[in-house]
């Protein structure tokens, strides 16, 4: 039999960058992953084909919105196909990256759905034909899937989740969204962009549900005037398939849709336990790992969307990279207590750490700065001036969240991430000369401003 020293089940940001980690210290490692390729739910259905279409989507609203740049754009057009072949390419590109480096770093690459059958085998099953592989560890990078409740039918022609809705032949002239958080916002976005009449409904009383309660409130009609309908505090409480239509009773109200997304979670992939008589320990139907990522089996681990925490492929990778520190013999341990959050939306938000409320609660003598895009140098040159900053300090100084909407906020967050990962003082971190004109100045603005220290504040 196949023997490794560990075998990886998921080829997603979690188990790859684990793979070639424990390849490059001389681990015999095999990786299997299902379907047939490596790159995972980011890769193949998730951050990355949203992001191509977002930005197909942000570059046609730029040439409708030309001529406050100067230009005369005349009746600018689209063809999706075409949109859809560049984001596989994006995606085919990546993913022969990584083959390339699994190559190159001796990682065995196993295509198919594997089964633990013990705490050191697994099998294999790809296209009809079964392997068993041996390790003396093994890691669960096995992510997640979309959530589709039992309430709601499971018809895929006219019920998509993200899995289907990234890969659709066809703009819809209508879509209902069940679920106003970061999926169901981007991929509206997209839509609505395309032509798409959308219709987003989220049962709490805010969208982004996690997000600073004030700027999401803050946000609301900004998503609205670029075109969609937001319904918040409300359910879709029914969903049917009526003459090729989706009928929708949201708030007691009857609605007809030509498709319907569900985006409103996910839950961990556990097929690597069906048929299995390892039995793992769960909790809120996550595995249940401690501060090693070791499960209740002791040669079984897991990582990513599979554990606790946030289901983010940054976080995953930063599961991967401290499970190899620790697979090395270092004594480390995950801290979760800076993981940003981003919303790939134009414009863009981006958060790290506390909310403003959940700041307050924690530190009455919180301080909290705020710097708008509209006072920022580079932002008004750009033509992308709507927006804020919004920044909380202790009553030492020390970073408790930052929460950012406009331009570029998915690289901005990295500043307030940095700090609070790396407890940074703000007296600190304003000693820093930020280059001219930036939008970073913006952020160190806001920093100022909740020191009280600020020029333009
Ligand atoms: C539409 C969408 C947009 C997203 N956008 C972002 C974003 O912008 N930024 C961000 O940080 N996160 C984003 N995410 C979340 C991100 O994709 C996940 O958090 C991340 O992929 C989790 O990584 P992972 O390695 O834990 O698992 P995954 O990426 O899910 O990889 C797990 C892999 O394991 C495979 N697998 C499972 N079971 C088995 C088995 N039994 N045998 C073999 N293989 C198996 C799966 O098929 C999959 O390929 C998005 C998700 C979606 C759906």
């Amino acid at each position: 039999m196949n023997t490794f020293d560990l075998l990886i089940l998921g080829g997603g940001p979690g188990g790859y960058p684990l793979a070639l980690r424990m390849a490059k210290h001389g681990w015999k490692v095999g990786l299997v992953d299902y379907p047939a390729s490596v790159g995972g739910t980011c890769l193949n259905w998730g951050c990355i084909p949203t992001k191509a279409l977002l930005a197909s989507a942000q570059m046609y609203h730029c040439l409708k919105t030309a001529d406050s740049y100067g230009f005369g754009v005349n009746s600018p057009n689209f063809d999706w196909s075409r949109i859809q072949d560049r984001k596989n390419a994006v995606v085919t590109r990546l993913r022969g990256g990584i083959e390339q480096l699994f190559k190159k770093n001796g990682v065995t690459f196993f295509p198919g759905r594997a089964t633990l059958l013990t705490d050191t085998e697994i099998q294999v099953e790809f296209e009809g034909k079964f392997q068993k592989l041996q390790s003396k560890k093994i890691v669960l990078a096995i992510g997640s899937e979309p959530s589709v409740p039992a309430i709601f039918p499971q018809d895929r022609s006219l019920f998509w989740t993200s899995d289907e809705a990234l890969h659709t032949k066809e703009i819809p002239p209508s879509l209902l969204i069940a679920g106003g958080g970061v999926i169901g916002l981007e991929l509206g976005q997209v839509f609505a962009e395309f032509g798409a009449k959308v219709t987003v409904v989220e049962m709490m009383p805010q969208i982004l549900p996690g997000l600073d309660t004030a700027t999401a409130k803050r946000l609301l009609p900004v998503f609205r005037k670029l075109g969609l309908e937001i319904l918040v505090g409300q359910k879709v409480e029914d969903l049917q398939e009526t003459d090729s239509q989706v009928s929708a009773s949201i708030a007691g109200e009857k609605r007809m849709f030509a498709k319907a997304l569900l985006a409103i979670g996910r839950k961990v992939n556990l097929s690597c336990l069906h048929g299995s008589d390892l039995e793992l320990n769960l909790e809120n139907g996550k595995i249940k790992v401690n501060e090693n990522f070791q499960t209740s089996v002791n040669s079984v681990f897991a990582i990513g969307d599979a554990v606790v925490g946030p289901m983010l492929a940054h976080k995953a990778s930063y599961d991967a990279m401290i499970l190899s520190q620790q697979f090395m013999g270092v004594n480390v341990k995950p801290s979760y207590k800076a993981v940003p959050s981003c919303v790939f939306t134009y414009p863009e938000v981006s958060w790290v750490g506390l909310s403003e409320q959940e700041a307050k609660e924690f530190a009455p003598n919180a301080k909290v700065g705020k710097f708008m895009f509209s006072a920022n140098g580079k932002a008004l040159a750009s033509g992308e001036s709507e927006g804020q900053i919004k920044t909380i300090l202790d009553e030492n100084g020390k970073l408790l969240g930052s929460i950012i909407w406009g331009p570029e906020a998915s690289n901005l967050i990295t500043e307030p991430t940095l700090m609070r990962q790396l407890d940074i003082s703000a007296h600190d971190f304003t000693s820093v000369i930020h280059a001219h004109p930036t939008l970073a100045e913006a952020f160190l603005e806001s920093v100022e401003n909740a020191l009280g220290e600020g020029v333009h504040g």
